[in-house]
Order: structure tokens, then C-alpha cells, then sequence
């Protein structure tokens, strides 16, 4: 089946969408008004583990299927995906503490043995999908099988029929205007790069039901520090009273941060939702659109997982005959 899709959005929702459709045997394009290296998925950390990220019986069975992937994954090295050991002390029970049912490995540890008094501690290995390796490894998948990307902003989904036989959103915090939906909202996320020090390989997260995100992510050459989870704030020019906070958290937690050098600051925004909007939304002409956002502080956990049931999705809507 060779039909032609046009994806908006080149994130990682939009451009794990475009392979998994390019894969199908469709022709894809892929529209982005941000130039691909400011889409907010580069301000990423990022680690597989869902935030801010529901409904919980889909948000568990994507990060199922997206862990699968990334194991995977971890077999090719250019693309930036390595499993580490993840320490994560939790002051409040873990909301998302269900995907433990998933990784192959996980232990409870006692948080006084690292000085941290909390309700509950894990050491888990997970995957890490080392940002500035994956998404360019990514696009460049996408384009191998015949995907071509554009920097373009589209006025409404709409306005790609009768061009396209299908139009799949993955405009992430931009659906707010892209299809007017006011439940989309901004969880902006400032991050700080600093130079790794030496032997550092395992992240730790200090978890708050209301929390900053403090996190500790060594990934190549670097290590993120987090963060910010700020509803609502649009604003993606980084903050100094943010950074400060950041490192001086930061510190506290894994000896060796506060001598780091800051190597750079930058900012994106999750797009937050009460639940991600993954469905077909056909018009009155036949057209349809696949929603695919508003996947909160959890896109790279469950992007796979997503990006499969929108082919799934395309594959019945063509197969159905409705095209
Ligand atoms: C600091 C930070 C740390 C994070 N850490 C993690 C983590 O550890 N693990 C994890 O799973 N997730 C993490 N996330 C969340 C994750 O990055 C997001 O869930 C994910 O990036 C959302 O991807 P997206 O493709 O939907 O959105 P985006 O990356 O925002 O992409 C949206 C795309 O749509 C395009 N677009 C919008 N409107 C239009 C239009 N009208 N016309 C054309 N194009 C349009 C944009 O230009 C862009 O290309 C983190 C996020 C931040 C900010």
C-alpha cells in the first residue's frame, strides 16, 4: 500500500511516526515550523520513564512496546540509545512506579544507605536515549527510507487535503493552536549541560509528587542537569535563577556536580494534556486526520509504542476501503 502522508511535526513523536509509516510502504512527508534542531525534543534529556504523561493503561502499554525498541536499539551505536543504572529516591510514592512491572532489572534499595531520607528508593536499569545522537540518527532513518523533511509551518491540518491521503498531527505543544485544543498547555523544562565527571554512568532522580525534577543524567561527553517542570510558562529563553537552583540541587544529591562546568543551558516545553490524543479524526469529506500529542514529560518513553498504533490506525482506515 503506497499512499502519500503528510506528518506535522518533526519531534520525536512526528519523526518515530514518519518510520514507522515509511515502513508500511507509504510516502511520507514531514512538516515542521521550528527548523529541526529547535523542536522542543532537543532540549531533552532524556531516559525512559513517563512524567506528567497519562492515560496510565496506554501510557504503560507505549512504554512497554518503546522499551522493546529501545533494546533493540542499543545493538546500533550510532544511535545514541545505552542502558545505565538509574538511582531514583522518591520523597512521595512514584506515580509512575508501574513501569517497574516492564524493565528487566530493578531492585528497592534503602535510601538511608545514601544518606536520603524517602518513602521508597530503586535501582533500575533503563534505557537512555542520548539526544543530541538519537534525533539526528533518527531523521537521517527517516530520510534513508525515502522521507523528506521541510521547515514549514501549516496553517491547519485541513489544508494538506486533497494533496495527502492522510495527515497525522504530532504538533505536540503547538496542537493548542494548530487544532485549537485548550486542554494542550506548556510544562516548560530548563536544563543544564555540564562537563561528566569521571566514571560518572548512572543517573539519579530525586522524585516529588510537585517537584523542580532534580536529575542527573550522564550521557556522551556531558551530563544533564534538571530541571524545571513549570505549567503553563511558555517562555523558552533560559532563566539564571533556574540554573542556579538547578546545580545548587544538583550538588546536594551526586558529589562531583558542583565542580563541574556549565557547558550550556536550554529550554523546551512538554506538552502537557489530562491525557495524550492519540485517535482518527475523520471530517465530514472522509478526510482523516491520526492525533498524535500531548504525550506530557514522557515522549521519548512512549513514542514507539505510539507511532505503531498510528500505523495500525492508518493501515485499518485504508484497508477499511473509507479511502
Ligand atoms: C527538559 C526536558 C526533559 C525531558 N526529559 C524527558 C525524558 O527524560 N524522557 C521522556 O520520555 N521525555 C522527556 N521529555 C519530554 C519529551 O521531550 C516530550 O514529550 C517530547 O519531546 C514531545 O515530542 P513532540 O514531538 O510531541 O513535540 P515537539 O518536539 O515540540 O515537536 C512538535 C513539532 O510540531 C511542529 N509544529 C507545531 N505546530 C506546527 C504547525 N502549525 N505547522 C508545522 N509544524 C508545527 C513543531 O515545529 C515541531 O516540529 C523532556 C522534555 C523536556 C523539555
Amino acid at each position: 500500500m503506497n499512499k502519500r502522508i503528510a506528518v506535522v511535526g518533526q519531534g520525536v513523536i512526528g519523526l518515530t511516526c514518519a518510520a514507522e509509516l515509511l515502513e508500511q510502504g507509504h510516502s511520507v512527508d514531514i512538516f515542521s515550523k521550528d527548523p529541526f534542531p529547535e523542536t522542543n525534543s532537543m532540549s531533552a534529556g532524556a531516559y525512559w520513564w513517563p512524567h506528567k504523561a497519562y492515560p496510565q493503561r496506554r501510557v504503560s502499554e507505549w512504554s512497554r512496546e518503546s522499551y522493546h525498541q529501545y533494546l533493540e536499539l542499543k545493538n546500533t551505536p550510532e544511535s545514541g540509545v545505552h542502558f545505565e543504572k538509574h538511582y531514583r529516591f522518591c520523597i512521595d510514592p512514584d506515580d509512575c512506579a508501574y513501569v517497574l512491572d516492564i524493565v528487566d532489572h530493578w531492585e528497592r534499595i534503602d535510601g538511608a544507605d545514601y544518606g536520603i531520607d524517602c518513602y521508597e528508593a530503586f535501582l533500575v536499569t533503563l534505557p537512555v536515549i542520548d539526544v543530541p545522537i538519537f534525533m539526528p540518527y533518527l531523521k537521517s532513518v527517516v530520510q534513508d527510507k525515502g522521507g523528506t523533511l521541510t521547515t514549514r509551518e501549516i496553517d491547519a491540518p485541513e489544508s494538506l487535503f486533497p494533496e495527502y491521503d492522510m495527515v497525522i498531527n504530532c504538533s505536540g505543544v503547538g496542537a493548542r493552536q494548530f487544532v485549537d485544543d485548550s486542554r494542550v498547555f506548556p510544562i516548560r523544562g530548563q536544563i543544564v549541560r555540564a562537563s561528566l565527571p569521571e566514571g560518572l554512568r548512572e543517573s539519579t532522580r530525586l522524585y516529588r509528587k510537585q517537584d523542580e525534577f532534580t536529575l542527573i543524567l550522564p550521557r556522551s561527553g556531558e551530563m544533564v542537569l534538571g530541571g524545571t517542570s513549570q505549567e503553563g510558562d511558555w517562555d523558552r529563553a533560559p532563566r539564571q535563577s533556574d540554573t542556579d537552583e538547578i546545580v545548587q540541587r544538583c550538588s546536594k544529591l551526586v558529589p562531583g556536580v558542583a565542580d563541574a562546568e556549565i557547558l550550556g543551558v536550554s529550554v523546551g516545553l512538554r506538552p502537557g494534556r489530562d491525557e495524550v490524543r492519540l485517535e482518527v479524526d475523520c471530517n465530514s469529506e472522509g478526510q482523516a486526520i491520526i492525533h498524535n500529542y500531548g504525550h506530557g514529560g514522557g515522549g521519548y518513553t512512549v513514542a514507539w509504542g505510539c507511532a505503531r498504533e498510528v500505523a495500525d490506525l492508518a493501515d485499518a482506515y485504508f484497508t477499511s476501503g473509507t479511502n
